[in-house]
């Protein structure tokens, strides 16, 4: 069986496993307990992902001109080793056919570009949410130009798979959904509400007690201080290194912070009884 892909074909073919690696990154549906070993992967989905956009940007010009890929215009032959390089294929678009990758899309690329120059020829010193945000800034780019050539669906021909071909659209899709959302402490959020739940978060670090049921005021017990708590209380059994981490998995507070109440988070400790003040019922309310 022979492995043959034109240029959209290839560009395709990095695009799914750019896809693919993205999802594996992000973990649907578990997003606090992704790891730093998935998360690694959105290193990996961005590189693959704008090998596909260049490709994609040659088979547009190729299309247009086969002579459109090489450095030298006048030269295929001759020149055949050293095809047209990102920066001239993205002037090229513009200078040869009726579409317009406007000045703030090329920005994007050129920085999408040195990045991946780090990635692969130097080190590497980003954010993951910095990573995944230029990675989905360039999903949504090469959807823009996807679909002014060869429209909305990505019609995979060398698959013959209608269904593998329909789930890597659904994914594709899904993804472009992702650019609502903004990563905080490991967690997705909508944009518009991001605001409001950081809002929150500082607002709660002014209550330091609780009222009980019994109208006693108890000291807080704040995220990263359970254990000592619970060796006091003599509850060893309770120790858990899930009070170690960073942010609280389930209200993202940070260590040294205390937890949601307001969102019911599900770690909190009660200082009344030691246990889960979600579900225990000695409290009442907060105090300042
Ligand atoms: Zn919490
Ligand atoms: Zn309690």
């Amino acid at each position: 069986m022979e492995l043959k892909l034109n240029l959209r074909n290839n560009s395709y073919d990095y695009l799914i496993n750019s896809i693919d690696t993205y999802e594996k990154a992000i973990n649907y549906g578990d997003h606090h307990l992704t790891t730093y070993y998935e998360k690694l992967k959105l290193k990996t989905s961005f590189i693959l992902l704008l090998q596909s956009y260049e490709l994609m940007l040659k088979a547009i010009l190729y299309d247009k001109h086969k002579n459109l890929i090489y450095t030298n215009i006048d030269l295929q032959r001759l020149d055949n080793a050293h095809t047209v390089s990102f920066i001239n294929a993205i002037n090229r678009i513009n200078n040869f056919t009726e579409y317009t990758i406007e000045e703030k899309d090329k920005t994007v690329l050129i920085k999408c570009s040195k990045l991946r120059n780090d990635f692969i020829h130097y080190q590497v010193n980003i954010h993951f949410e910095q990573l995944r945000q230029e990675l989905l800034n360039l999903f949504v780019l090469y959807n823009k130009i996807h679909c002014y050539f060869y429209g909305h669906y990505i019609k995979i021909s060398h698959w013959k798979d209608i269904k593998l071909e329909k789930q890597i659209n659904n994914k594709f899709k899904n993804i472009l959904n992702d650019t609502n959302f903004t990563i905080f402490r490991g967690r997705d959020f909508l944009k518009e509400n991001l605001q409001e739940f950081k809002k929150e978060l500082e607002s709660n670090q002014n209550y330091h007690h609780y009222i009980s049921v019994n109208n006693k005021k108890y000291k807080r017990i704040k995220m990263g201080s359970e254990n000592d708590f619970f060796r006091e209380l003599d509850k060893v059994e309770y120790i858990s290194d899930i009070y170690e981490r960073e942010y609280c998995h389930d209200c993202l507070a940070k260590n040294g912070k205390y937890h949601m109440f307001e969102y019911h988070c599900d770690l909190e400790v009660c200082p009344v009884c030691g246990g889960q003040i979600l579900t225990c019922g000695c409290i009442k309310s907060k105090a300042e």
